[in-house]
């Protein structure tokens, strides 16, 4: 069993848990799928949820930036929260009014006050094992957290995520309609619960 007590502080400092350093926040990410039935990156006893939010830590402690960490085995913490389509999520919706300005290749907008611990599910409990990046480079070098209790995306709001573009602006519409890596193989890697 890991231990439960882990933690995030208004810093957006991870700690706990199976690290034994300090992790800082350096971005957060969604991964979706075409439909609803899809789209998450980890499946819970093969079920797949329609989307995952990853929010992306480095080894502040031992490495001087996130670009310098994330080729080291301890270089990263991701916590990944599963998302099943339901309720509308307001959380949610505040990162998807922001996706409005950015909706094309290349396009960048101020997004401040806005912590994305406010999009976490109310239990802590998780599964943790040492993995990859589930993007290219794909390095070795992540401690997951996937918490047990998943948060909801309604249905416009998974259709939102899907309406994203690869395009820059000007160039022909290519929407992202579905941006996760196949569910890999455990390869004899040890998943642990906390609960
Ligand atoms: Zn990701």
């Amino acid at each position: 069993m890991a231990s439960a007590d882990w933690g995030y502080d208004a810093k957006n400092v991870l700690k706990g848990g199976p690290l034994s350093d300090t992790y800082r926040l350096v971005q957060f990410h969604f991964h979706w799928g075409n439909s609803n039935d899809h789209g998450s990156e980890h499946t819970v006893d093969g079920v797949k949820y329609s989307g995952e939010l990853h929010i992306v830590h480095w080894n502040s402690a031992k490495y001087s930036s996130a670009a310098e960490a994330i080729s080291k085995a301890d270089g990263l913490a991701i916590l990944g929260v599963l998302v099943k389509v339901g309720p509308t999520n307001p959380n949610l919706q505040k990162v998807l009014d922001a996706l409005n300005s950015v909706k094309t290749k290349g396009k960048r907008a101020p997004f401040t006050n806005f912590d994305p611990s406010c999009l976490l599910p109310s239990s802590r409990d998780y599964w943790t094992y040492f993995g990859s990046l589930t993007h290219p480079p794909l390095h070795e070098s992540v401690t997951w957290f996937i918490l047990k209790e998943s948060i909801t995306a309604s249905p416009e709001q998974l259709a939102q995520l899907r309406s994203v573009l690869s395009n820059a602006e000007g160039e022909a519409d290519v929407p992202i309609l579905s941006n996760h890596r196949p569910t890999q193989p455990l390869k004899g890697r040890t998943v642990t619960a906390s609960f």
